[in-house]
Parts: structure tokens; C-alpha cells; sequence
């Protein structure tokens, strides 16, 4: 890990720490913080704990009020980690074999960013391990070189760290081809797997036919032999392979003899020179088995898997892992194949990985979700076997629980007219930042005459109007022109009028404001001061919660988060 990386984190890790107990942390609080994250800094302790007074003494120079707002905006999920209930909390049912601990995997493909399929492995492997206490390991399965995508091995740690999983160490599959290629020696001496020279076509007949391809009786030496060979690259590809001893009368075709490793000419692995690869269900029960997994928790999709996995297992003597497997997930109004969106980001329908029409982990965090609702959503759903469909509904609930108490309120205007107020004293209006939390300061919007308000607000037969935290308007009628003057201070007034109370900006000081939602752009005007909140999330009052994701000259883009 690079320097700077260790002083971001040593620096968030006193700031949570000071934002928690309040004054300033003590050294050696903050170093056991980053250790326990990161076991891999251990060695690097007097480096480390040298950073650790600088973080410190940065921390120490700002305001509580800074603490607390830098880390919502540099670490929201630590900030949110925060108000999280710090006593055990059994979310999950229990596990068989889990009392004394347990070590659990979240295993993706590094073939694009993580989507919020992956989300739910991630968050109920890390909800176990929380649980119960154990390890974490993050296993990237990278040994099918045609699915692997070189940029994904850093935007999955990347969208892993946003998640803020409790990662404890990393594996990465094509570091380990030796440690796979010396199992299958040892599987070919146990005779559970043997190198077939058949042609694909001819031993698909023959598994149809429950037959056993003549490969299947050579002896452990040839094969050994042939298996050096495939190694020496005496073989070309889809001319050897290895093959797994299993039932031939195995009711599933799917199971009889399955492949363990193949031979690819082509394309070029970007971590490694190879062209022997184990296929997927040799190298998972290798590294859970090597690496100690106790339970796997994975979706039902793998269900023929775990019953190939097994094959091996019992030729090796292993013990199993404790396996679960959940239910169908369908997610609905979301692109979620990584090869659709690839292609169209290429094809610029999409702007990237983080356009919001895509399912993507990013796609969500750019519109202002929180991984801590993500993880909150996903274990509400649990390890239920049923199939069920995503609800997002439930996501956004979860996010505004977090969002509200945060987000700052503003005057956004949407499609906004200008109308002129006649006999309104000028007056400056205070809002509140926040209607629950008073300290948080107010804004002020100057009025002097002139507001934008919604078009949508001005329809015909509306007689009054209450722009929010100012004061009531009168609307009269002129043969389809409305008229506006000052209609008095008081609230009751308002409410016998059902007046709506609408939200307002001074004509004089307002920024064009873009907001994005999934069904379409809307134009407007908002408070100049939401430049102030960039990356951050506030709530458009009448509006819905929105991410501000750009502030420049010309305006301000946001993202439309939920209502
Ligand atoms: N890497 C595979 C996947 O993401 C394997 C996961 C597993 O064995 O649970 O589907």
C-alpha cells in the first residue's frame, strides 16, 4: 500500500475516532484501528505509527464541527458506522458449525465494476463474519482470461471499499496457477481425474450415452504424463483436458466427468503467462479448502456447482464447507450484464460505469445511495431460498434513513417562472439548514420583489400561495393571467386558504440546476449555496433527495436520489 494511501486512512481513522469520543485521539486507539483493517501494514508498524501522529495532529486542527463534516463527505460510511447499534446484532439465522467463528469468501470475477447482484454475496459473507468473528477473504477468481477485464482488479477493490466490507486479506486466483497445477497431480494419483484426449463432439455423445470415453481407464502414469504434456504445451487448445471422475449415470449430463482444466492459446492472461487454466470448479474447492473457507454462502445458481464441488472433495478426503445457497434476485429497471453495459458505454449510450441507468455499485453511489444502505438493504433480504424480485423501494428507505438526518434542505425550482409580487416589503428570509437540527446555521434568500417559483404551482383557480419561510401571495385571475401581491405573514392564513406551501428562489441570486433523474432531465434553478455542497447529498424541499455531482460556472448537475 502506497504512502498516501496509509495516511488517508490513518487520518479518516482519527477523525472517526474523534468524531465518536469527541477531543482528540490517542495514537495508539488509531494504530489499532488500521491494523485490525489492515493485517497486511503489521510489518510496518514504526512507518505506520509515524503517520499516525501527523493524522493526529491534522485532526486536532479542526473544529468538531469540521471533524464531523469532513468525515460525512470523505467517508460517509464511517460516519455512518457511527450511529450504527454497537451491540451484537443477530440479523442473519444462525449457521450450523459457526460457534467458534468462521472464514468466509466473497469470490467475484474481475470482468467490470461490482452490481448490486454482487452486493448481496458481499454484504451477507460480511454480515456472518461480523457475526460470528473470523476472517474475510476477498478472492478474485481471474483464471478465465477471456472474462477478465485488466481495469476491474482495481475498480473492484475500489467498489469493495466503498462497500466498506471487513476484508482481512485479498487472494487473487492467477497468482496460485503452481498451488492449482500441483492439486490436480495429486487428484490424478488419487484417481479422481484423468487428461481426455477425445474430441469435445465425441465425448459429449459418449456422456449422452453414459459411456466412458476410452481415456477414463489409463493408468495414473500415463496420465501423469499427458498432464506433464499439457503443462510442456505438447497440446494445443481443445486438444487435452482434465477431467474429473464423477458418476456416469448421473442423472444431470451436466455431471458426468465435468472439465477441471483446459488449454487456452488465446488471449493472453494479463497477469500471467499461461495456457493452462483450471476451470472455475477446480479452483474454488482448491482455495476454500486451501485457505480454510468454513461456509459459503452463494446464490442458487451455484447449486450445480456445489454438487460438482463435492466430487472433488471426496477424491481428496477434504472436509466441506458449510454451503447456503439464496434465492433468485431479480432486479428490475437497471442494466446489469457486464457485456451490454461495456458495449454501450463503448457505443456512448452510457456515459460510463457509473451512468445511472446501470446497475452498477457506482451507478448507485453517483446518485447518492450509501453502501451502509446498500448492505443495510441486502441483509434484509437475507439467505432466503426463495426468488425474489429486488425491491427498491425498501433500498431507498434504507438510504433515507441515513440521508435525512445528513442532508442539508435547499430551494431547487423546477421549469421555474418569474412572477413580480406587488406591495411585498422587502425582507430576508432565514431557512433552516436542517428543520431538525437547529445549530446546523440557516440560509438566507433575499427577497426584494421578484421570485421564481414552479410553473406547475401556478394553475389557474389557485388564489393563494405561501412561498416556504416567507411570507403568503395572492393570486388573482385576469382573464387567464394570474396576478400576484402580498397576502400577509400569517401562517393560519395559509392554511385556511389551503394554500400550497411552495418553495421559492430570489429572481436576483439563483444557479441553473440540472436535475437527473431515471426518467428524464429536469431544468430548473436552485440556491447558489448548493455549490457548497458538491459530492454531497441534500434534500431539494417538495423535491426529493438529490446528489450534487458537478458545480461549475455554467451550473449544477444532480442526481435525483429517492423522495
Ligand atoms: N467467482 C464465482 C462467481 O462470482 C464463484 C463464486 C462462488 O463460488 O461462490 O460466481
Amino acid at each position: 500500500m502506497a504512502g498516501d494511501d496509509i495516511r488517508e486512512i490513518l487520518f479518516l481513522c482519527a477523525l472517526q475516532n474523534a468524531v465518536k469520543h469527541g477531543g482528540v485521539p490517542q495514537a495508539g486507539a488509531v494504530i489499532g484501528m488500521v491494523m485490525g483493517a489492515h493485517p497486511e501494514l503489521r510489518g510496518r508498524a514504526k512507518e505506520v505509527s509515524a503517520m499516525a501522529k501527523d493524522a493526529i495532529a491534522d485532526v486536532a486542527k479542526l473544529s468538531p464541527d469540521e471533524r464531523a463534516s469532513t468525515l460525512q463527505e470523505r467517508a460517509p460510511e464511517m460516519m455512518a458506522a457511527l450511529s450504527e447499534k454497537h451491540e451484537h446484532r443477530k440479523v442473519l439465522p444462525d449457521l450450523e458449525k459457526a460457534e467458534k467463528g468462521v472464514i468466509m469468501r466473497f469470490a467475484p470475477n474481475p470482468s467490470g465494476p461490482l452490481h448490486i447482484g454482487h452486493a448481496r454475496a458481499a454484504a451477507l459473507n460480511d454480515a456472518y463474519v461480523k457475526q460470528y468473528g473470523g476472517r474475510y477473504i476477498l478472492r478474485i477468481e481471474d483464471t478465465d482470461p477471456k472474462r477478465v477485464d485488466p481495469e476491474a482488479y482495481e475498480t473492484v477493490r475500489e467498489d469493495i471499499r466503498w462497500l466498506g466490507l471487513g476484508i482481512t486479506e485479498v487472494v487473487t486466483q492467477s497468482d496460485r496457477l503452481p498451488i492449482y497445477y500441483d492439486l490436480c497431480r495429486q487428484l490424478i494419483e488419487r484417481k479422481g481425474a484423468y487428461v481426455c484426449t477425445c474430441d469435445n463432439e465425441h465425448f459429449k455423445e459418449l456422456k449422452m450415452a453414459k459411456q466412458a470415453c476410452p481415456c477414463r481407464d489409463q493408468s495414473v502414469e500415463e496420465n501423469l504424463g499427458l498432464w506433464q504434456k499439457m503443462l510442456d504445451h505438447s497440446f494445443r487448445e481443445g486438444e487435452a483436458s482434465v477431467r474429473i471422475k464423477t458418476d456416469l449415470d448421473h442423472p444431470d449430463p451436466a455431471m458426468r466427468d465435468f472439465p477441471a482444466f483446459r488449454i487456452l492459446d488465446a488471449p493472453p492472461h494479463p497477469k500471467v503467462k499461461a495456457h493452462v487454466y483450471p476451470l472455475m470448479n477446480f479452483s474454488v474447492v482448491a482455495d476454500d479448502h486451501l485457505l480454510g473457507v468454513s461456509h459459503v454462502i452463494r446464490g442458487k445458481d451455484h447449486i450445480a456447482n456445489t454438487r460438482r464441488q463435492k466430487y472433488i472433495y471426496d477424491h481428496m478426503g477434504w472436509e466441506v464447507p458449510v454451503y447456503r445457497h439464496y434465492g433468485r434476485m431479480g432486479i428490475e429497471g437497471v442494466v446489469l450484464s457486464t457485456s451490454q453495459m461495456r458495449a454501450g458505454i463503448k457505443e456512448g449510450t452510457y456515459t460510463g460505469w457509473d451512468d445511472i441507468r446501470l446497475g452498477t455499485l457506482r451507478a448507485l453511489a453517483r446518485r447518492g445511495i450509501s453502501p451502509v444502505a446498500v448492505k443495510n438493504a441486502m441483509l434484509a433480504i437475507g439467505i432466503g431460498e426463495t426468488d425474489i424480485s429486488f425491491s427498491w423501494d425498501n433500498l431507498y428507505a434504507e438510504n433515507k434513513k441515513i440521508v435525512d438526518p445528513v442532508a442539508n434542505r435547499y430551494f431547487f425550482v423546477p421549469d421555474p417562472v418569474r412572477i413580480t409580487i406587488a406591495g411585498a416589503p422587502n425582507h430576508t428570509a432565514r431557512a433552516l439548514l436542517h428543520p431538525s437540527d437547529e445549530a446546523r446555521g440557516t440560509r438566507t434568500l433575499e427577497f426584494t420583489g421578484d421570485v421564481l417559483v414552479p410553473k406547475a404551482e401556478i394553475t389557474e383557480g389557485v388564489c393563494m400561495i405561501r412561498l416556504k419561510d416567507l411570507f403568503n401571495v395572492k393570486v388573482a385571475w385576469d382573464n387567464g393571467t394570474p396576478l400576484f401581491s402580498y397576502g400577509g405573514d400569517s401562517l393560519a392564513d395559509a392554511r385556511a386558504a389551503k394554500a400550497r406551501i411552495i418553495q421559492w428562489l430570489p429572481a436576483k441570486d439563483t444557479v441553473p440546476c440540472i436535475l437527473l433523474t431515471p426518467d428524464g432531465e429536469i431544468h430548473g434553478s436552485c440556491e447558489p449555496r448548493v455549490k457548497e455542497e458538491l459530492s454531497k447529498v441534500v434534500q431539494f424541499e417538495r423535491v426529493g433527495f438529490a446528489r450534487i455531482d458537478s458545480a461549475t460556472a455554467s451550473g449544477i448537475t444532480a442526481y435525483f436520489t429517492h423522495k
